[in-house]
């Protein structure tokens, strides 16, 4: 039986998903990124490796990708993330046609065609179009965890407007509305939709359309209030894989299970 691994070492998670020959996950794992992206990356490797009593040596063929690629040198090949995003998605899901990912420090959006990738946009300049901004006006103002801003945002009875387009103003927004008494629901609503529009806006000053099916993946579509968020403003309903996190290191598996039958 051959294994091969894809490393997605994204700005703030590494992850690593181990197939077999079959192209099934044998294994994965997600860990958040120490200072050193390289160190993290072989670390989400070796999790995923010892949980099924593996080894490197198991490994017929290792790609990496995402942001920090380059930051480890065992592996055969580094593709760009989109084409993993793209190749894991189809996998998963051969009726997309759209991809918004939105992680902690970058964002993008993918269309995509019978051939593969037709264009795409990506944001890793401006933390407000990112995972950053909820995580941090989650945490510093507004005292919960991300991971329960979705379930707030659901009971919200409207949605906060939030006008500035810049984090660090969000917050002086912020702390003004909770100074008036507005309810943490509504506020977390508002982060959601001032968020989801950011993106959508970045994917249609592209000219992507935006065609069904669209999937959203990344780590920040694990948060049910931006699933609902992107819905509304797309009026279209949108696909989120079992493991959002999973689909570039997925799809850089797979491309490695390709090459090597390809030598
Ligand atoms: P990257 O690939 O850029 O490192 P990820 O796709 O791993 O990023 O996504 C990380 C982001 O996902 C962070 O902003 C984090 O807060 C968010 N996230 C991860 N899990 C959850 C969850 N359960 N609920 C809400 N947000 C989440």
């Amino acid at each position: 039986m051959g294994y091969y691994a894809g490393i997605d070492i994204g700005s703030t998670t590494s992850k690593a998903v181990v197939i077999n020959d079959v192209g099934e996950i044998v294994s994965s794992s997600i860990l958040r990124n120490s200072y050193n992206l390289g160190e993290s990356g072989e670390k989400a490797l070796l999790i995923a490796l010892e949980k099924k009593g593996l080894s490197q040596n198991d490994l017929s063929y290792i790609i990496s990708t995402g942001y920090g690629r380059r930051t480890i040198e065992f592996q055969n090949e580094a593709e760009p993330e989109v084409i993993g995003h793209a190749k894991g998605t189809i996998e998963i899901i051969p009726t997309c046609r759209t991809i918004i990912d939105i992680g902690g420090q970058d964002s993008k959006v993918i269309e995509i065609d019978e051939k593969g990738v037709r264009k795409f946009q990506m944001n890793d300049k401006c933390a407000a179009g990112t995972g950053r901004y909820l995580d941090k006006l989650a945490d510093d103002i507004l005292g919960i965890k991300v991971e329960q801003l979705g379930e707030f945002s659901l009971k919200s009875k409207k949605s906060i407007f939030l006008s500035t387009q810049c984090t660090v103003f969000a917050e002086t927004e912020i702390i003004s509305y909770l100074s008036s008494n507005e309810s943490i629901e509504n506020i977390a609503s508002g982060m959601h939709y001032s968020l989801a529009k950011r993106v959508i806006q970045m994917g249609k000053a592209a000219n992507i359309r935006f065609k069904k099916d669209i999937v959203f993946s990344g780590g920040v579509a694990k948060n049910i209030g931006m699933v609902k968020a992107i819905e509304d403003l797309l009026e279209e309903k949108v696909i989120v894989p079992k493991e959002p996190q999973l689909t570039a290191a997925f799809g850089v598996a797979l491309m490695a299970r390709e090459r090597f039958r390809a030598i």
